[in-house]
């Protein structure tokens, strides 16, 4: 009679422990909320199942301008870890950490990661920052992530900040960042084969998002649709780009997939050179799903549009 009991009082309990585990778990792991979709990649890939992560901007966003709203403090207000971009690009994110009232993830907290830290910065001004000249990259060229081989830096940083928030999980975040970083050198080699016809390629893309994939895969960007970083397409700058273009032979026209193609298509109707979207970011474009398959993406989609020779 007594052992009876004892079975149906564990039946309920075995039952609501499955329903609950679950939860529990979820509510163990540790909660990061990134400025871009290509950190959130990375850092889950590291921290694999002791992380939720939350990407704040979308793929197919302009990563320099993303629209706040509500729902984005309630994320950083439960964070224990936020990863940025740095370098100026994700100024949008300051006033989202102040509102989140989380000291957590304010600048020099444990659970804060600036993943910019030890990137080789290249277009490093060398000029006094002027931002009256409506310049986003006045710190240097933020879009790091586009080389493969930065991903080095911005694991150490993000390994950094999981061992900060969870020193007991340090050899597990170590173990898959080498995981990570050896999968990363395999690809790498089979991007730089796969790129080679891109050698020497003349391209002009509209916003200056791809210093560090060119200087990795060979391209050579003559011109960008927008002036300066920031700042629309004028009529002028329009002119002397579609002479630019006829100058220099330039057989594409990279566009991110956040931008009016209206100046793009002029530009290509003028000249013969052929407009392709680019996605600059995870998520930007269908295929592009994590930080791999955004660099197959990238080839693939410039390499199919390359004129036969
Ligand atoms: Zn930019």
């Amino acid at each position: 009679m007594k052992k009876q009991f004892f079975k149906l009082l564990l039946m309920p309990m075995i039952l609501v422990c499955l329903a609950l585990c679950p939860v529990a778990n979820a509510a163990n792991k540790i909660k990061v909320v990134t400025a871009l979709p290509d950190l959130a990649s990375i850092t889950q890939a590291i921290g694999g199942d002791k992380v939720e992560v939350f990407s704040i901007g979308k793929g197919y966003q302009d990563p320099h301008f993303i629209p706040p709203k509500p729902s984005f403090i309630v994320k950083l207000k439960n964070a224990q870890m936020l990863v940025r971009v740095g370098l100026g690009l994700d100024i949008w994110l300051d006033s989202l950490i102040r509102s989140s009232g989380n000291p957590k993830i304010y600048f020099g907290a444990p659970g804060y990661v600036d993943a910019s830290i030890g990137i080789p910065v290249l277009e490093f001004p060398n000029r006094k920052i002027d931002r009256s000249l409506g310049d986003i990259h006045a710190l240097g060229n933020p879009h790091y992530w586009l080389d493969p081989v930065n991903a080095k830096y911005i694991s150490a940083d993000i390994v950094a900040g999981l061992k900060r928030v969870d020193p007991a999980d340090g050899a597990y975040f170590d173990q898959r960042r080498m995981m990570f970083l050896k999968e990363l050198a395999n690809k790498l080699t089979g991007w730089i084969h796969q790129a080679a016809p891109l050698k020497g390629v003349r391209v002009i893309s509209y916003h200056d998002s791809w210093p560090y994939f060119e200087r990795r895969f060979g391209l050579k960007v003559v011109g960008f649709i927008e002036p300066k970083p920031g700042i629309p397409p004028t009529p002028k700058h329009t002119q002397y780009l579609i002479q630019l273009v006829r100058q220099e032979n330039v057989k594409l026209i990279m566009m991110e997939p956040y931008y009016l193609s209206s100046t793009p298509k002029m530009i290509a109707a003028a000249t013969g050179a052929k407009v392709i979207v680019v996605p600059p970011s995870v998520g930007g474009v269908p295929g592009a799903n994590d930080y791999f398959s955004l660099f197959d993406t990238i080839l693939n989609r410039l390499l199919t549009n390359l004129p036969k020779k």
